[in-house]
């Protein structure tokens, strides 16, 4: 005999908002939807994979409900065995003696071992109105997929914000310039998905250029200023030499940005100024693909 129980479990939510991990295994990444928004099937704002809502429980979450499902079979368990032997009891006189289980088993109550992490921005979509809080700048809607400009502008504001207000602005902005590159990445690969199995440095604009005018007869880089693209690329080598080498502007960096020759051995400049005058480069350049 097999019989298929089902409990339900409700998890626990900070302000409304519940935790939520990719299930990618090459993104893996957290970021929270307002249980108000919540759908049966849910796209990773940060890979734009698809997953049924089931499949993003956070390990914290896996662990919890474990927990109490545990505490409610057995709750489960002791009634039925209860129901089965007082039934055999009754019915078989002497021969069966069962005492019920001493206090009709209950469910112990578990308390969450955890809260769910702060993150850093809380989004609306204008076009589902579905409410999400993510890492940095992003590419997708949970809810819709829509790669909407509204969001990633709403989101460039946020961030500026932060590095307006932040203790540790060079930090802030070292986390920016990353954020702003990985942008361009991921939205890259995903177009680049639906037209080619080529694998190419997805951070190297050049390299994403041709790529695009090969398959699509798209220049990504088209009526953007030469003035405007030496902003972009500098944010995306300095980002690089943050990455890899402490900031300091190698021969690398002055191979790919020979205008800054003058700059060798030093430690590359961040500034607010530059990240924003980028950000507006970069959405011109986003724009030309959606
Ligand atoms: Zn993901
Ligand atoms: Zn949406």
């Amino acid at each position: 005999m097999s019989k298929e129980i089902r409990f339900n479990i409700s998890i626990p939510t900070r302000d409304g908002f519940i935790g939520r991990e990719c299930n990618n295994p090459d993104c893996r990444r957290y970021f929270q939807v307002h249980s108000t928004s919540i759908k049966a099937e849910m796209f990773c704002p940060y890979c734009a994979f698809k997953f049924s809502n089931n499949e993003l429980l956070t390990k914290d979450q896996h662990d919890y409900v474990n927990e109490v499902a545990t505490e409610q079979a057995k709750e489960y368990m002791f009634g039925e065995i209860d129901k089965m032997f007082g039934q055999l009891a009754r019915k078989s006189s002497k021969a069966v003696k069962y005492t019920a289980h001493p206090q009709n088993y209950k469910a112990k109550p578990i308390q969450p071992k955890y809260t769910e992490k702060e993150v850093d921005s809380e989004l609306t979509c204008p076009t589902c109105n579905f409410r999400f809080q993510v890492y940095g700048i992003f590419g997708y809607c949970p809810g819709c997929s829509s790669e909407n400009l509204l969001i990633y502008d709403a989101n460039l504001e946020i961030i500026k914000q932060e590095i307006a207000s932040s203790q540790d602005s060079h930090r802030a902005l070292r986390h920016a310039y990353a954020d702003l590159v990985s942008t361009f990445e991921s939205f890259c690969k995903k177009k680049a998905k639906a037209f080619t199995a080529e694998t190419i440095q997805f951070q190297n604009l050049f390299d994403v250029r041709k790529l695009f005018k090969e398959h699509v007869k798209i220049d990504i880089l088209e009526n953007i200023s030469s003035h405007d693209l030496l902003t972009l690329r500098r944010v995306f080598q300095k980002r690089h030499a943050y990455e890899h080498y402490q900031g300091i502007i190698e021969e690398k960096y002055i191979r790919m940005i020979p205008e800054d020759k003058n700059l060798l051995n030093q430690k590359a400049e961040l500034s607010l100024d530059e990240f924003t005058r980028a950000s507006h480069v970069l959405r011109h350049v986003l724009e030309k693909m959606v």
